[in-house]
């Protein structure tokens, strides 16, 4: 599916001189040590990385060799990925649903952390003798602030939870409590709610927690304005002393780790009266259009220059033959739009190559490294 290319100077320059016939992925590595950077001087706490954000092998190397402590993993395959690029970090199997295989699977890996949201998925745990390790309750409350639900799925809610956590301990497990506050938050507050929320089911249960897993949910400079992390980190670090006993936190950023240090180009196959076909969309790069704010991006013409007239909205279409292959909205593009031209998306970097469809024959992309976006 990749061909890579050799390290470019930036996305126009490298359009410009190749003139590739397929969408490009641009990564500039630089910007990823960065953001982990931050994470881990800002951040009181272990931070790992939710491999499905990003599963490419590229991103996985890079973050261990900056030294990542630990990875959120869902599945046997990412489990295998981390395993064979990073082994010596650590294993956190947060699907909280998972066949009898699958926990055989994470049990040989050498799993060292389970989430949990259901006391039939605890009991599938201890049968399978899972032991000698953390085990995390996951739970939901109802709150905003993110550009996605992910308590929609998962979680259980308080009363569940505090039963749950006690079940937990009472098993010898080493006692844990987690909870995702929705992709792209730009609010610290929901942290902080959530928090709060934890120090209270933790003192029903009569459970002191070692650890608490604060989840992933932090903000790309997405929609343009990069949000200080700082902030998020701060209010987290408040929040926690609503604990009697302050446990050790945990961070599973995907987007807010990985996202700005990716760039998508896409090129614009063909123009007609208000509307616009490019060579991606929906089934691929573009999948999270519909769901999700519409990121930042610029145009430059087929050999490198920047498209700068007054915007035009047009209907976007992707590539294959399906209808529903639309952007949501109009895309205000410029009015000098030609055949050819590049839209370069910003903060690409999260949910996008794990999760490109082969419909209609698409789906092919350069992956291109880059000095700078
Ligand atoms: C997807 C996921 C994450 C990462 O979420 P982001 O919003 O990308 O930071 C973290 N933890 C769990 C359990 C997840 O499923």
């Amino acid at each position: 599916m990749y061909e890579p290319v050799a390290l470019q100077s930036d996305p126009a320059l490298f359009l410009a001189a190749n003139s590739p016939d397929m969408p490009v992925y641009f990564f500039a590595p630089t910007i990823l040590d960065a953001h982990l950077a931050q994470f881990r001087a800002g951040f009181d706490g272990l931070v790992t990385f939710a491999v499905k954000a990003n599963p490419d092998e590229a991103v996985i190397a890079r973050l261990c060799a900056g030294g990542i402590a630990g990875f959120d993993v869902a599945s046997p395959d990412e489990i295998a990925l981390i395993r064979r690029l990073c082994p010596v970090a650590a294993l956190h199997y947060n699907n909280p649903v998972r066949s009898r295989a699958e926990i055989a699977f994470g049990i040989a890996a050498g799993v060292a952390s389970w989430s949990v949201d259901d006391a039939g998925e605890l009991a599938k745990l201890i049968a399978a003798g899972v032991a000698d390790c953390e085990i995390a309750v996951r739970f939901k409350l109802a709150v905003g602030g993110a550009a996605y639900d992910f308590g929609a799925k998962f979680g259980a809610d308080e009363d569940a939870a505090v039963d749950l956590l006690r079940q937990v301990a009472q098993a010898g497990f080493t006692p844990a409590l987690t909870f995702h506050v929705g992709t792209q938050c730009r609010d610290p507050q929901a942290y902080v709610t959530y928090i709060h929320a934890a120090a209270r089911i933790a003192a029903r249960a009569g459970v002191t927690i070692e650890r608490l897993n604060v989840g992933g949910g932090f903000p790309s400079a997405r929609d343009g304005t990069p949000l200080d992390m700082q902030r998020f980190f701060d209010a987290i670090h408040s929040a926690v002393d609503a604990f009697p006993k302050r446990p050790a936190l945990v961070c599973e950023p995907g987007r807010g780790l990985v996202a700005d240090s990716h760039a998508y180009g896409v090129q614009v196959k063909s123009l007609r009266a208000g509307r616009v076909y490019l060579n991606d969309g929906i089934y691929g790069g573009l999948s999270e259009f519909p769901s999700m704010i519409v990121p930042r991006f610029h145009v430059v013409s087929h050999d490198g220059v920047a498209r700068c007239g007054a915007a035009d909205p047009r209907i976007v279409f992707g590539p294959t033959c399906d209808s529903i292959d639309q952007l949501p909205n109009p895309l205000p593009l410029p009015f000098d739009l030609e055949e050819g031209d590049w839209i370069v998306f910003s903060a690409m970097g999260a949910y996008l190559n794990g999760v490109t469809t082969r419909f209609n024959g698409y789906g092919d992309r350069f992956s291109v490294t880059v000095d700078h976006l």
